[in-house]
């Protein structure tokens, strides 16, 4: 197999700002996996606090060398490899796993989730989600996909989310989903904030306290009326049984934890210990978006929306229809390279 790859950074069609952060682009490096006439598309999305970059997956993919290996479908020797090749670098790895699987469906001619025995056979919606922003830029925002989305994501954990809320509720009564990224700190006012986001119609709360504060999510999770989803609190497959006791729920994003084959491990990880599973996304292109609706129909929760927040998506793979995640047909993860202008 002979990998190649080039940087695309990401173009944000609006600004995007969370709790500890705001930016217009988002690196992004996409892969190509060849193998018999066949080619596997692959992408790693670094947002900036994960602590890749562009540089970092270049130098990453530079020292990848997959020429030795002809069996493609040796995932966990390959993967292994590429695990070992450094610490870290969690996109990089992710973006070889999904050009590695969407290879793989292309060799068989099957979709991923048909190769994993799963279904496109589900109801799941994907929520939308509304960066912080002013209550008018927020409602704007809303009216932008009015009819689109069944569940909406909100960034809450700065002053003045309440009138962002307000607002949100002022244009529309659909459930809504929080995000904190870490921005509350006392689990009291947070357990006070996430008991008057359900009285407005919230569903969910990802991440409300800092990564590290387990004890404090765990007393949290027992008197929350919401089910608390980690996000920073759990990266990669030793972290579920870790974060188990203090959370409802784990946010599992493909550039997190490596890609899809870990992912599959930390969703059978998650059910075995009574933990919902969320699957969430960076921005990123269709390529890794589809990649991670293959295993929608495992999810309780969707938030594959990344796609839709870029204005250049050079793929088109998974589609919302309804405000649903639907799959397509098409081998491998369900890619079509759209003409370039
Ligand atoms: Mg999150």
């Amino acid at each position: 197999m002979r990998l190649s790859f080039r940087p695309y950074p990401l173009q944000l069609r609006h600004t995007f700002t969370v709790a500890t952060c705001s930016r217009s682009a988002t690196p992004d490096v996409l892969v190509e996996l060849y193998h018999e006439g066949f080619v596997g598309y692959g992408e790693a999305s670094m947002p900036p606090y994960l602590g890749e970059s562009i540089e970092s997956v270049c130098d990453f993919l530079r020292k990848t060398d997959l020429s030795a290996f002809t069996d493609p479908f040796r995932t966990e020797e390959i993967l292994a490899y590429i695990d070992a090749i450094a610490p870290g670098n969690c996109a990089a790895k992710a973006s070889v796993d999904i050009a590695l699987h969407d290879l793989q469906g292309k060799l068989l001619g099957k979709p991923l989730y048909e190769m994993w025995g799963l279904t496109a056979d589900f109801d799941l919606p994907t929520t939308y989600t509304i960066g912080i922003d002013t209550p008018e830029a927020v409602v704007q925002k809303v009216r932008e996909v009015e009819g689109r989305f069944r569940r909406l994501k909100i960034k809450v954990g700065v002053p003045g989310d309440h009138e962002m809320v307000q607002a949100i509720r002022s244009v529309t009564d659909l459930p809504l989903t929080v995000d904190a990224n870490q921005g509350w700190t006392d689990p009291q006012k947070a357990l006070d904030e996430i008991q008057w986001l359900a009285s407005q119609g919230c569903i969910m709360v990802e991440q409300p306290l800092p990564k590290q504060n387990l004890r404090d999510h765990a007393w949290l999770t027992a008197r929350s009326p919401l089910p608390i989803v980690a996000d920073e609190s759990v990266q990669r497959l030793p972290d579920v049984q870790r974060i188990a006791d203090s959370f409802s729920g784990i946010n599992i994003k493909l550039m997190k934890c490596t890609g899809l084959n870990e992912a599959r491990k930390m969703i059978g990880e998650a059910k075995r210990l009574g933990l919902k599973v969320m699957l969430g996304c960076m921005t990123e292109t269709s390529c890794a978006v589809s990649a991670a609706a293959q295993l929608a129909s495992e999810a309780d929760f969707a938030d594959l929306d990344g796609n839709l927040l870029i204005s250049n998506d050079p793929f088109e793979g998974m589609q919302i229809v309804d405000g649903n995640i639907r799959l397509n047909a098409l081998p491998g993860i369900g890619l079509r390279v759209k003409q370039e202008k």
